[in-house]
């Protein structure tokens, strides 16, 4: 397919309205493509419509944009102008929101809870210029249906992206509501209540129609543009919201994964890793604006070093970049952004052979997609520890991916599984096999009482009130829990469940409590809650399990951004895996290392996690990795001359990298 080779990507923003004649007025075919090729960029996406929901060809289903009417064939020649240049086009089609469809047809709308029986106004979602329309409407599915069958017949196409399969809000249109009481006997709930197993069904139905919905568009577009490839934007599942209901059931309906997000080094990081790990087909799609900090500010450039971080990020994962620019309304492009993304770009060009292989990961931070949510109003999620445990790793040099339902976790030695909830029951047989089998699984918090029970035979009993609590460690454990001890035990900010039955001798650390709780008036230190309380209570807890270790904490202490309590966290990981790390490093905190196993070769990748306008240079970084074969040569990519001295003990490869740039990329045959 188009996609299998195609790094390069660029999306132009047009979400254009047309109460005004000069909007899009100045629009050129001839110098999109011109700048397409300044950019050298290898896939466009192309918008046929837009939010606005006016269609940039010829529509007798809904409305085309003013600016083309009487030059119908823009997109068109477009569209065959970039591929007679060898790039590859996407069509744009944005879903729910869609506004001409929202203003016409009001009987399609999304219905807020309280505007039951009132018609609602637009806004449902960042403010009220977008119009929402449900998916669960029949006669909105017509009319996409229509439209689809009308690009079809309009251009041919390489691919088709769908943007905003998610749920900006809960929808109570009459749809909506005979479909929950026809499937589950219910009405459906309007209180936000995740502790409520009526709420928690409402948001598996949530995400299964959704899945639904785009595997009805990813079916009906592949049977009437027969070879496409089909896209829908899936960056609500790489986001914390567990309302969007964007999960493995939308993600099921795309032949490659992609979406567009913003948010930092770390966050590159972690939408690369998740994007690989789930896709079907590779390279995953890596979409991120030019724009800096986002679209909103639309005459913004990233600095060329902030952008070249990025790009870099996306390819130490060996995944493809989908550069985003915004049209001006006028329909005009900036000459000079493309000049940079054409430099930019061609840094990357000679690395593109490499990206080949499989990823090495260590350690799988286990992502629930179901449970996207705080049960105790902590801001201790799922989400939070996969985010911040991936930081600590790639601070550490520990190489790490993203796990969960959707993948393979024997992929990994170790698996972290930060605060599950009863939602990710259905996988618990998985993760108690993999341990069997010779896994290491950490877990934390008591919201999965399944776990609980199956590894360690126990019970929760109930929270604490104290709001802070310590952990104290045995003596075993000392050495892990470095300067906190009994006397001095780790903070940590939260309520600590009470969890009974775990064997003693399976007890690492136990629960301190504060001398009272923040509830009572009287206290023993006034500024603070130092401990004074020692419990039996189980915090952190080991066993051997089959031919694996399960280890459990109480606490989510791998969230915290405490470093003490996060190196605690790496040091209990270690003892119970007893890892043998596949890389061992100096490399700085802000720089992450990734390594690939080719069926000839060993790639290593490191990146600078630069957020400054001027990346620094980094002088040596020692790497030792563990390699299957005897090592003949390690070299510098991309194809130099520059061969780098090695050391080999039998088992690892060592060597320097020096002056890294932002990225170097070696080659260890
Ligand atoms: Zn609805």
């Amino acid at each position: 397919m188009w996609y299998e080779k195609s790094y390069r990507r660029h999306l132009l923003d047009m979400h254009i309205d047309d109460w005004d004649p000069a909007f899009l007025s100045e629009f050129s075919g001839e110098e999109y493509v011109k700048n397409l090729k300044i950019a050298k960029i290898q896939s466009a996406m192309i918008y046929l419509q837009s939010h606005v929901g006016l269609c940039n060809y010829p529509t007798k289903t809904g409305k085309m944009h003013n600016a083309f009417i009487g030059r119908e064939d823009t997109f068109k020649e477009l569209i065959s102008s970039c591929r007679a240049e060898g790039i590859s086009v996407t069509g744009y089609y944005s879903l729910i929101y869609n506004n001409w469809a929202y203003d016409n047809h009001p009987e399609w709308r999304i219905v807020k809870a309280e505007d039951v029986g009132k018609a609602p106004e637009r806004g449902a979602f960042r403010g009220s210029r977008y119009g929402l329309v449900c998916p669960n409407n029949p006669d909105y599915l017509k009319f996409t249906e229509g439209q689809i069958r009308e690009m079809a017949e309009y251009a041919e196409l390489d691919g088709m992206f769908y943007d905003m399969l998610f749920w900006p809000h809960m929808c109570y249109c009459s749809h909506c509501c005979a479909r929950y009481l026809k499937e589950t006997g219910e009405e459906l709930p309007t209180v936000e209540d995740w502790s409520d197993e009526k709420w928690l069904l409402h948001m598996r139905k949530r995400r299964e129609w959704m899945g639904e919905f785009a595997n009805w568009v990813t079916d009906l577009t592949k049977a009437l543009m027969p070879g496409v490839s089909v896209e829908h934007n899936v960056a609500f599942s790489a986001l914390p919201d567990g309302k969007s209901a964007n999960a493995e059931e939308v993600i099921s309906a795309c032949d490659y994964v992609g979406g567009d997000l913003d948010r930092g080094v770390y966050g590159y990081s972690f939408t690369c890793k998740f994007y690989r790990s789930i896709s079907k087909n590779q390279p995953f799609e890596h979409m991120f604006t030019r724009c800096a900090p986002g679209l909103s500010a639309h005459t913004q450039i990233k600095s060329p070093d902030i952008m070249k971080s990025a790009f870099f990020l996306t390819a130490a994962h060996h995944g493809a970049t989908l550069l985003i620019d915004a049209i001006d309304p006028v329909g005009t492009m900036d000459e000079r952004v493309y000049r940079q993304l054409g430099e930019v770009f061609s840094e990357l060009i000679p690395y593109e052979p490499y990206y080949k292989g499989e990823p090495i990961e260590d350690v799988g931070l286990y992502y629930s997609l179901k449970s996207k949510f705080d049960p105790h109003s902590e801001g201790y999620t799922n989400y939070l520890g996969v985010v911040k445990t991936l930081e600590t790793l790639i601070e550490k040099n520990i190489l790490c991916g993203i796990t969960g339902g959707f993948a393979d976790l024997y992929r990994h030695k170790a698996i972290v599984a930060p605060c599950l909830t009863s939602e990710d029951d259905y996988d618990t047989e998985r993760l108690v096999k993999y341990v069997r089998d010779g896994g290491t699984l950490y877990f934390s918090g008591a919201d999965n009482k399944k776990m609980l029970k199956e590894f360690f035979g126990a019970l929760v009993e109930g929270r604490t009130k104290e709001t802070v609590v310590y952990v104290s460690p045995k003596t075993v454990v000392q050495d892990e829990f470095e300067y906190f001890n009994e006397k001095y035990p780790m903070n940590f900010r939260g309520t600590a469940p009470i969890v009974r039955g775990i064997d003693e001798v399976d007890v690492l650390a136990t629960l301190t409590l504060p001398y009272t709780a923040r509830s009572e008036e009287r206290f023993a230190s006034i500024h603070s809650d130092p401990p004074g309380i020692k419990t039996d209570i189980p915090a952190v807890a080991i066993k051997k399990f089959g031919k694996g270790t399960v280890i459990w904490s109480a606490l989510s202490i791998e969230s915290t951004d405490l470093y003490d309590c996060r190196n605690v966290f790496v040091n209990l990981l270690k003892y119970a895996s007893r890892l043998d790390s596949t890389l061992v490093s100096d490399a700085a905190e802000d720089i992450e290392i990734t390594a690939f196993k080719t069926e000839s070769s060993l790639l290593v990748n490191a990146v600078l996690m630069n957020r400054r306008e001027t990346a620094r240079r980094v002088e040596d970084i020692n790497v030792s990795i563990k390699t299957d074969f005897v090592p003949t040569s390690v070299k510098i990519l991309p194809e130099s001359e520059e061969k780098v001295p090695f050391s080999y003990d039998g088992k690892r490869v060592s060597f320097s990298i020096k002056g890294l740039k932002i990225f170097k990329m070696i080659e260890i045959k």
